[in-house]
Parts: structure tokens; C-alpha cells; sequence
């Protein structure tokens, strides 16, 4: 269903174009019921007399992507380092759910056990610049999380390199490379290479094409939906762009003011957004072309 006519906003327009781009590569999300990979309950942040998290709860499904929506400081990000324990909450839980039935209280995890942490959630950062160390090659970048972790992959790490690049579309030959000699869409492709090289659980995407042009962003996303659908990859996708949340996202989540103010599917935000806030994201959504 078309659920906006309006377009008041160039940045929701360069979105719809990007969604548009993608449509026409054929995707449709859709809906599954899995088992429950991370809840997050009450997480709050203050920052002195800032709360810029309050009370946020959300869930994460193994095999989904739940997109994060709301405007520039409305918390996203705070939520998404919170997750990943790279910031310390005031107050609230978050839970890694085991296969087995059990879970890992992030939150409660000692200093010492983050790096349990680290190969089970991965970020990709929206800057594709700043991510990258100038002085190694994409070899050195995608060898790093192995020599952290002390993982040594079944298939050795050459082959492991190469099937990562592969992964993300980028050619053997980016190996011997360093991030000056690639663009901004390659250098995000080199990212998240390194963000699935321990095979995450969980990949956290933090605006991850906001730096990008509308074309290389689609295809970008293009990426991101072709890995959710080969390899069940699951993702927290961070954006202030309903249209390609909408392309990318089973569920969505919309923050205002450090606050969850919607969750649901695309339909159910779109159709009976609760909140003001939401009428306002979602009116200024463009409509896209339904051939
Ligand atoms: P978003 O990712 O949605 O743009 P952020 O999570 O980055 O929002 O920021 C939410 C709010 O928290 C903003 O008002 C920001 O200025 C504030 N904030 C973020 N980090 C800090 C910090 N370290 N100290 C104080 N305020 C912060
Ligand atoms: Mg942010």
C-alpha cells in the first residue's frame, strides 16, 4: 500500500530515489518469526542532567533486520554503542540469547570478557573514511579480527579473506590495496567485510550509507540484503530514512527524543502511526513507483 504522498524534505527524496534504485533490483522484505537473538529492556544513558535514552526496550529475532529510525540525535546511536557495551548504560539490561536457551547478560559482563562480546556483535560505522587505517592494507584490515581473537578459520585465513570479499563484492585484488585507492562505497564494502569476518551473530549498521551518494548507497544496500538473504544475517539497521528502512526491515523501531515512540512492521508504523512524530516521518516519505 502507498502510505505517503508528500515529499517535503530533499533528504527523504534522495532516499526514495535510493529505495526506488533498489526496488527495481527486485527485493521485497519479508516476515519471519525466529527465535530471539537480543532483548534490551529499560536501557537508559544520561549524560549529566541528558537523558538521551529513556527506557528503550526492543527485540531482535535471529534472521531479521529491525530497523532504527528518528531523527538526527534522537538517540540511535547511543542505543546502538549501548548494545554493543562500547558505552556504560545508567540503567536497563541487555541479553545475548544462546542457541542452547541460555543468555549472556551483556551489561553484567566483566571488562575482561567484552572480546566474547566483540565476535558476536559487529558494527559498521556511517563514516567509511574514518573507519579504516590509512597505513594497512585491506590484507592487514581483514587479517585484524582474526589475530585479536586468536581465530584461526577451518579453511585457513587466505581462503577466508578471499571468501570475504566475495561476500561483499569487491575483487582479490582489492587485498593488496589500501583504503586511499577505493571509494567511499568500496571502503564500506572493506567495513563490513571486516565486521563479518568472526561470523558475527549480530550485526549493528549505524547509518551505514548516510556518507554515500544515492546510486553507490543503493547499491550498498543492495549488498546488505543480498547477505540477509544467502546467509540469514541478522542487523540492527540505523537510519533516519523510512524509505530504505522500508526496502531493508521486517520490523521497525522509531525513536524520538531518546524514546521508542512505534514498533512494528512497515504497514502497521505506516498505516496507524500512534505517534505525531511518526505521521511526520512517514508523510514525508515518498511514494514509490509500484512496477
Ligand atoms: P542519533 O544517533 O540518533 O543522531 P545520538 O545517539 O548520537 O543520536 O545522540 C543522542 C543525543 O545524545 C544527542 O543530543 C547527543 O548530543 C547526545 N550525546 C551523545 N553522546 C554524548 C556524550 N558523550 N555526552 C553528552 N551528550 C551526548
Ligand atoms: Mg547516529
Amino acid at each position: 500500500m502507498a502510505c505517503v504522498t508528500t515529499n517535503r524534505y530533499p533528504e527523504a527524496s534522495a532516499s526514495g530515489l535510493i529505495a526506488y534504485k533498489i526496488k527495481m533490483m527486485g527485493f521485497s522484505p519479508g516476515k519471519q518469526t525466529m527465535p530471539t537473538l537480543l532483548t534490551a529492556a529499560n536501557l537508559t544513558k544520561r549524560y549529566d542532567d541528558a537523558t538521551v535514552v529513556d527506557g528503550v526496550s526492543l527485540t531482535l529475532h535471529r534472521g531479521e533486520t529491525l530497523g532504527l529510525v528518528g531523527e538526527s540525535g534522537s538517540g540511535k546511536s547511543t542505543v546502538a554503542r549501548l548494545i554493543l557495551r562500547l558505552i556504560e548504560p545508567t540503567s536497563g539490561t541487555v541479553l545475548l540469547h544462546n542457541p542452547d536457551g541460555t543468555t549472556l547478560d551483556i551489561l553484567a559482563l566483566p571488562h575482561r570478557e567484552l572480546c566474547r562480546l566483540r565476535r558476536r556483535i559487529a558494527i559498521v560505522f556511517q563514516d567509511p573514511y574514518a573507519a579504516l587505517n590509512p597505513r594497512l592494507s585491506v590484507e592487514q584490515i581483514l587479517r585484524e579480527p582474526f589475530a585479536i581473537h586468536h581465530e584461526r578459520p577451518a579453511e585457513g585465513i587466505p581462503a577466508r579473506l578471499l571468501s570475504l570479499l566475495d561476500e561483499v563484492g569487491l575483487p582479490s585484488t582489492a587485498l593488496n590495496r589500501y583504503p586511499h585507492e577505493f571509494s567511499g562505497g568500496q571502503r564500506q564494502r572493506v567495513n563490513i567485510a571486516r565486521a563479518l569476518a568472526l561470523r558475527p551473530e549480530l550485526l549493528v549498521l549505524d547509518e551505514p550509507v548516510s556518507a554515500l551518494d544515492v546510486s553507490v548507497a543503493a547499491q550498498v544496500i543492495n549488498l546488505l540484503r543480498d547477505l540477509q538473504q544467502r546467509h540469514g544475517l541478522t542487523s540492527l539497521f540505523i537510519s533516519h530514512s523510512m524509505p530504505l528502512v522500508r526496502y531493508l526491515c521486517q520490523r521497525i523501531v522509531v525513536m524520538n527524543r531518546g524514546r521508542i515512540v512505534e514498533t512494528g512492521t512497515w504497514d502497521e508504523v505506516c498505516t496507524t502511526p500512534r505517534e505525531p512524530y511518526t505521521q511526520q516521518l512517514v508523510a514525508a516519505t515518498p511514494e514509490l513507483p509500484t512496477a
